[in-house]
């Protein structure tokens, strides 16, 4: 197994307390972000996968994005429009969004979260 892969099964955890994307909201892990919301952080994937890849994360803790549609639409649908517009900003305008939601759909970070990816850069590069 690769490091990079190797280190990604190490970060399940189902937590709150003991959340990944908690400590980057609350600052105890220092995170560069890209862009602030009221209610959201945007950020880059530590590992990207493709030219363009932010992830989009409510700052209050829901496990997954079924998690949050149930219990905080709002902030879900705040969640959607930061996505769009970091895909309006840094794509040229073709894009994907991800939620991986359970471990056996590739979840490794048990804080909802959103994927914005794109092969196309807004520069065209
Ligand atoms: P998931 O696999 O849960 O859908 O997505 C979690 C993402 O978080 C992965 O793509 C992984 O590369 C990213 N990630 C894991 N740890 C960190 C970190 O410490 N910083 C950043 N910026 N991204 C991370
Ligand atoms: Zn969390």
């Amino acid at each position: 197994m690769e490091l990079a892969a190797l280190t990604k099964t190490r970060l399940i955890d189902m937590s709150e307390s003991n959340c990944l994307f908690c400590k980057i909201v609350s600052g105890e892990m220092a995170t560069e972000f890209v862009a602030e919301t009221d209610n959201t952080l945007v950020f880059k994937d530590i590992w990207p996968v493709a030219k363009v890849h932010l992830l989009v994360i409510p700052k209050q803790h829901y496990s997954d994005v079924a998690e949050l549609a149930q219990n905080a639409p709002v902030i879900l649908s705040e969640v959607l429009k930061t996505a769009t517009e970091m895909a309006r900003e840094y794509t040229a305008g073709s894009f994907k969004l991800q939620f991986n939601t359970g471990a056996e759909a590739g979840q490794t970070v048990f804080h909802a979260h959103a994927h914005v990816l794109s092969d196309t850069e807004k520069d065209g590069s």
